[in-house]
């Protein structure tokens, strides 16, 4: 170990936390997840992520990889083991202005990139969040208020630089590493540290957003109503249904956000209005505004409290099955947070085998959410397990970003068996020791 150490302080140039620093506390644990890792190392350049990679290899600990630190899995760090953090390789840079070609750091958030692209009159179909990291976001989809309009995040990357398990810096591309960057798009971390991504953004124009609010209940009816509209709305309406939210109860509105990628009064009302008729109008905020604007900072739990966080998705034919069984637990006293996000349009028509992502011709993602002190969220398991059971024969596959756990389970529904079987013949290439196997991991076994 000592020559490893002596190695990485003579090729490592970023920072290196270990603890009893003062930077330590902050720097062991990302933004859900207690860690005590023993090393933490930030590294400046790409030859500090070489040279990174390499010390964790050598000295055999665990290896987490951190871009934003939003990972719903904790993933981004661990005890005793090695943390590579990206956060300063955040670089936002516009490389070609007449194709939109942008350059983003491994460790940059949504919120740098909107800022550094809002002047160009630029963005990129991303999240909802400003704080969330490009990095976790991307490698396994993106799904934001640009989805239905512009598709997933992943869809814009054009090619992205990779240091992989032995250290070499590979690039990915159509042209170069074509089954790399198959597989980095949909694959989370399993292949390499994406030191940046060079993504094909687009113009965009200010756009309709807020939220429309409806009584309780209503919610049945408006979220079927919401979903059947969906179908035949236009690509530039994106919308998420905030079914049920515990801390109000069964009296809580059903809350419709919004956004219309675009400015045009007109063409915005159309879109949006079949949605105000859909019942009683309580609240409707829905202003234009700058897209940089409709990203949240982000309301993170304080450090002790747990997020358990599922999805699944449903195809046309399960839609209303989903939605009653929703509507029926949104009524009773132990409901979680449930949220309903809009896909298609865009989404839908890339090929499915373009990218390892694979639920593309899903109608809508569902997520449930728990949230609280560990023995509260461990008391609301039983009654989530129940209504996950019921839903079970009606929906299927899991978002890897809306996910909590990793379980056997999770990691087949998160990848069927066709993409699952190609991404081991990548792993295989490019990680055959899964030192990346802080993630949704793919095995060789
Ligand atoms: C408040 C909040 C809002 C969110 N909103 C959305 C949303 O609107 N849409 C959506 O799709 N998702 C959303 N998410 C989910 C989000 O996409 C995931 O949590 C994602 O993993 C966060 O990425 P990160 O880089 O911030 O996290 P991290 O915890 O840093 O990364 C997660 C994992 O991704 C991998 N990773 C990250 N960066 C790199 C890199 N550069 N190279 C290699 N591997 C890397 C590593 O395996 C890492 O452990 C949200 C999450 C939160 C907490």
């Amino acid at each position: 170990m000592s020559s490893a150490l002596d190695t990485l302080r003579r090729d490592f140039g970023g920072d290196v936390i270990e603890p009893g620093g003062a930077a330590y506390e902050s720097a062991g644990r990302t933004r859900l997840a207690p860690g005590r890792p023993a090393h933490v190392l930030r590294p400046g350049s790409v030859g500090d992520v070489q040279a990174g990679v390499r010390f964790a290899a050598s000295t055999g600990l665990v290896l987490s990889v951190r871009g934003g630190g939003h990972g719903f899995a904790g993933f981004g760090t661990n005890d005793g083991g090695v943390v590579i953090d990206l956060s300063k390789l955040a670089d936002v840079e516009i490389i070609d202005s007449e194709r939109h070609l942008v350059r983003i750091g491994g460790g940059a958030t949504w919120g740098q990139v909107a800022a550094a692209l809002t002047p160009h009159g630029l963005a990129i179909s991303s999240g909802d969040t400003k704080s969330v990291g490009v990095g976790g976001l991307t490698l396994t989809g993106g799904i934001g208020w640009k989805v239905r309009k512009h598709g997933l995040a992943l869809d814009h990357v054009a090619s992205a630089e990779v240091v992989t398990a032995n250290g070499e810096v590979m690039h990915a591309s159509a042209a170069e590493n074509p089954e790399l960057f198959w597989a980095i798009r949909g694959g989370g971390g399993n292949f390499g540290i994406v030191t940046a991504f060079d993504f094909a953004a687009h113009p965009t124009t200010d756009v309709f957003f807020g939220k429309i609010a409806f009584p309780a209940p209503e919610a049945a009816t408006v979220i079927q109503g919401w979903a059947d509209y969906l179908r035949t709305a236009p690509d530039e309406l994106t919308s998420t249904a905030d079914v049920a939210n515990p801390l109000r109860g069964p009296e809580a509105p059903v809350e419709i956000h919004v956004a219309f990628d675009g400015d045009d009064p007109e063409l915005a009302a159309q879109a949006i209005d079949p949605i105000r008729r859909l019942g009683t109008v309580t609240l409707d905020d829905i202003a234009l505004q700058p897209y940089a604007d409709t990203l949240a900072n982000g309301t993170l739990p304080p450090p002790g409290l747990q997020v358990a966080l599922r999805s699944a998705f449903a195809g046309q034919e399960s839609v209303s099955a989903v939605l009653q069984i929703l509507a029926e637990v949104r009524a009773s006293e132990r409901s979680p947070f449930i949220s309903v996000r809009s896909l298609g349009g865009a989404v839908s028509r890339v090929p499915d085998d373009a990218t390892a992502y694979a639920h593309r011709q899903a109608e809508l993602m569902f997520v449930t959410t728990s949230a609280g002190p560990k023995p509260v969220v461990e008391a609301a398991r039983p009654a989530l397990e129940a209504i996950w059971a019921r839903l079970a024969p009606h929906v299927s596959g899991a978002y890897a970003n809306f996910l909590s756990s990793a379980t056997a389970g999770d990691i087949a529904a998160i990848y069927p068996t066709a993409t699952y079987e190609r991404l081991v013949a990548v792993k295989r290439q490019y990680d055959p020791g899964n030192l990346f196997a802080r993630n949704h991991n793919i095995r060789l076994q």
